[in-house]
Parts: C-alpha cells; sequence; structure tokens
C-alpha cells in the first residue's frame, strides 16, 4: 500500500498543530494561496446547472480554448490533441498507466511520480539532476543510468520532466532539455513534459520540452498554479499530433473512461474561459507571477545567509536548501538526515518543511523542500494585498514569516554553545496564524 501523500499529509500535520493552538509557519504544501482570478467564480456559477456528464475527452469548446493557449506558447495544436481531467495528477497516472515500460525519474523530483509508478508496479531509474536546475536529469548521466538500470533487468520506457520544477524551483534550460531529449529519441523513451508551472517562470516564458524536436513528447499542465484552482482540479494534457499521438490518446480516453469518466461539466466551463485568456487572467497571472518570484527570492536570502546552500528561485514557488554546508552544527543537536531536520523545525521552531528524503534524496542528504505558496495571508484582503503589492515581502504579515523562518534556521544552524536564545524565543510568537 501506498502512504498517504507527503505534501498531503503535512498540510494536515499543520491543520493538526494549528488547531491544537501551536504557531505553525506552513512551508510544506504547494499551492499557490491566492484568491481565485477575477471573473472565474461568476463563469462557475453561471454554470453551476450544468449537470450532465459530457464527454470522456473535455467538451468541444474548452479542447478548442486549450488548443488555442497551447498554439500561443509555439505549439501548434488541434483540439483532438487535447483532454482533459479533473488535476494533471490522475492524467500523470493515467498516462503512466497507458505508456510501457520503467519510468526515468530526476532526483529529487515530485512525490507522486514515484508513488504512482509504484500503484503500477513500474520501477523507477532515478538519475541526479544538474548543479544548476532540476527538473530534467544530469544529460551526462542519463546514457549510463540506462544502461545500468537495463542491466539489472529494468525495461524503461518513459521519462518525466518537469519544467519549471518542483521541488527545486528551478528552470532547465533549452541547450539541456535538448540534450535530455536526444538521449530519449536515441532511446526511444517517451517523454512526460509536467509543465503545471510553465506559466510561473519569474523571468518570463520557459522552454517546453514539447517544441524542441521530440515527438513522443506529451505535455501536462492544469490551472491549479498559475490560476490558484488547486480545489477545482482542472488539469489537461496535449498529445503529440500523428498516429502515435491518436493511439496514446484512445488508451487514456479508455483509462479515463473507467476511472473519471469527464472533468465536472462547470469547471470545463472554467477552463474554457481562462485558457481564452480576456484579460484579467492575463494580468493576475503577471501579478502572480511576480509575487511568487520576489517571496522566494527573499525566502532564499534568509537560507543562504543561515549557510544553506540553494539554487536560485526561477520558477513556481519553491526552494530546495541543503544544509550540508552547516552539517556540522546540525549533527551537533543529532539531526543527521532531512527528516530528523523537517521534524526538529516543525516541533521545536514551528516551520513545516518537508525533507529532501520525500523526494527522493537518500535519507541522510540534509534537504528540505521549502514551499513559500502559502506566505501571502491568512485572509483574502492579506492576500489580495499581496497580490497588488510592488514589495510584498515588505507586507507585514509576510514580513513577519519570513523573520520567523530566518530565525529558525538561524537557531538551528547555530554553533552549539552560541545558540540565539531570543531569536528562538522570539520565532514562537511572530507567526501569522
Ligand atoms: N505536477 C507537479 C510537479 C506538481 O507539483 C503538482 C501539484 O503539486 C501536480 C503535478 C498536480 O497538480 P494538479 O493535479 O493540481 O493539476
Amino acid at each position: 500500500m501506498t502512504a498517504h501523500s507527503a505534501t498531503l499529509a503535512i498540510d494536515e500535520a499543520v491543520r493538526a498543530r494549528r488547531a491544537a493552538g501551536l504557531a505553525t509557519l506552513h512551508l510544506g504544501f504547494g499551492e499557490a494561496g491566492l484568491p481565485v482570478a477575477p471573473g472565474l467564480t461568476e463563469v462557475l456559477a453561471a454554470s453551476a446547472g450544468r449537470s450532465g456528464y459530457g464527454p470522456v475527452v473535455g467538451s468541444p469548446e474548452a479542447r478548442e480554448a486549450a488548443a488555442g493557449w497551447f498554439g500561443r506558447r509555439g505549439l501548434a495544436t488541434e483540439p483532438e490533441q487535447v483532454l482533459f481531467a479533473p488535476g494533471s495528477k490522475p492524467l500523470l497516472f493515467a498516462l503512466l498507466a497507458a505508456l510501457e515500460g520503467d519510468v526515468v525519474l530526476p532526483r529529487p523530483s515530485w512525490v507522486s511520480y514515484t508513488a504512482q509508478a509504484a500503484l503500477l508496479g513500474r520501477r523507477v531509474i532515478e538519475v541526479p539532476i544538474p548543479a544548476d536546475a532540476g527538473g530534467i536529469p544530469a544529460p551526462e548521466l542519463l546514457e549510463l543510468s540506462l544502461r545500468r538500470a537495463e542491466a539489472a533487468g529494468a525495461r524503461p520506457g518513459v521519462l518525466v520532466l518537469t519544467v519549471p520544477d518542483n521541488p527545486t524551483g528551478t528552470v532547465a534550460d533549452e541547450q539541456r532539455i535538448a540534450s535530455v531529449l536526444a538521449v530519449a529519441a536515441r532511446r526511444g523513451l517517451t517523454v512526460i513534459s509536467d509543465e503545471i508551472y510553465a506559466e510561473l517562470g519569474h523571468r518570463g516564458p520557459v522552454p517546453s520540452p514539447a517544441t524542441l524536436g521530440w515527438e513522443q513528447t506529451v505535455v501536462t499542465s492544469g490551472l491549479s498554479k498559475s490560476l490558484a484552482v488547486g480545489g477545482w482540479r482542472v488539469g489537461f494534457a496535449r498529445l503529440p499530433a500523428g498516429p502515435w499521438g491518436r493511439r496514446l490518446g484512445e488508451r487514456l480516453t479508455g483509462i479515463a473512461s473507467e476511472i473519471w469518466s469527464s472533468l465536472a461539466a462547470p469547471m470545463q466551463a472554467v477552463a474554457v474561459h481562462a485558457l481564452r485568456e480576456p484579460p484579467e487572467i492575463t494580468a493576475y497571472v503577471t501579478r502572480a507571477r511576480q509575487l511568487h518570484a520576489r517571496v522566494a527570492e527573499a525566502a532564499h536570502t534568509r537560507l543562504v545567509a543561515a549557510g544553506a546552500r540553494c539554487r536560485p528561485p526561477r520558477g513556481g514557488f519553491y526552494l530546495y536548501p541543503d544544509f550540508a554546508p552547516v552539517g556540522r552544527p546540525l549533527r551537533a543537536r543529532g539531526v543527521t538526515t532531512s527528516a530528523a531536520l523537517a521534524t526538529t523545525l516543525l516541533e521545536r521552531h514551528g516551520v513545516a518543511a518537508l525533507p529532501g528524503s520525500a523526494f527522493g534524496d537518500p535519507a541522510s542528504t540534509l534537504t528540505l523542500r521549502i514551499a513559500t505558496g502559502l506566505l501571502y495571508g491568512e485572509t483574502e484582503r492579506d492576500r489580495l494585498a499581496a497580490l497588488a503589492s510592488p514589495e510584498p515581502e515588505g507586507l507585514p504579515w509576510i514580513d513577519a514569516a519570513l523573520r520567523h523562518l530566518g530565525d529558525a534556521l538561524a537557531a538551528v544552524t547555530a554553533r552549539p554553545g552560541a545558540q540565539p536564545r531570543d531569536a528562538v524565543a522570539r520565532a514562537a510568537d511572530v507567526v501569522p496564524d
């Protein structure tokens, strides 16, 4: 049996702590904590009466809107290449089920790829990421890892890429993605390009692996992150044109028909509206992107100040610090694994983050996944103010959260004997809860 997804489990742990009156800074959950974009609630309300099932693949209007959306991003797409689902997570699972072979993953990578592969009885072949950015395997290690895996009896069939990446919050560059795709093409690996964060590149558009020439590349995306409506569960996939893509589409449709039947009809209306990109949607995404970038950058500054090594954030709302440079003081406190580091931060300093071990790193690697998307405020008013602010990191509640993080990090990484006691004490009372 698969354990409860680590990201959902920590969200529940934080809820339980808060319910018990314990101040907790929530850096554990990959949610864009923002209000619904203007216009979407009205569209949803107006379509609440649509109660029929509808086509498994999605309504013709939704497929048309998604095709146009991809087209505007340099990926010419026919509506027949698009398939909708209640979130991209079930689509990823259905894709793995529809495709053959073992699953090649960058390490670290998002928690659910490994869990989904395990549910399907597939082996996972992990390949370390490059030093500068995650979401792809280091190109120079890929071929060797595949050969080793095959020698051990694996049958690599699918390679999953994440651009921009969760957990590292980085964007792999086009040249490296192209090198990885060249190996995939040579080996006949199908590429699943998870682009759920593609709208949130901090420096503008990010390279889509699907534009780089390997035709067996499937893109998954959705509205959960860019429009902060994860709970509405709108996901979609773009299959390649041509006979191979059509055959995959038929298999996927078969799986979808047996599992989710169709995306909820009112959500299809939401997708049509959002994917046609009226100006207020575009403006919302632009502001959200700036907010994520600035707050992730401010958290990055705190992490580096505490002595962690951390790739600068370039997409989404994540950071993946490695505390190896301050391993000594951590070890002196009995912290020798990423799980122990996460537990210490949560139980002693009220900071919830996920251990790197949840993303495939060896237990003793002192990495954490920090998600900054829930720092924007507890109320709709605060979140709107964060979205509108040119300097959101200076808003009192975001500043307090960042100070809480900085103080907690200072406390766990200080040399023993030099424990900044006042900082620890302060950490407990600044939490916006
Ligand atoms: N892919 C990645 C890398 C994610 O981080 C997430 C959500 O956390 C998803 C896919 C799933 O998103 P959804 O099912 O909401 O579309």
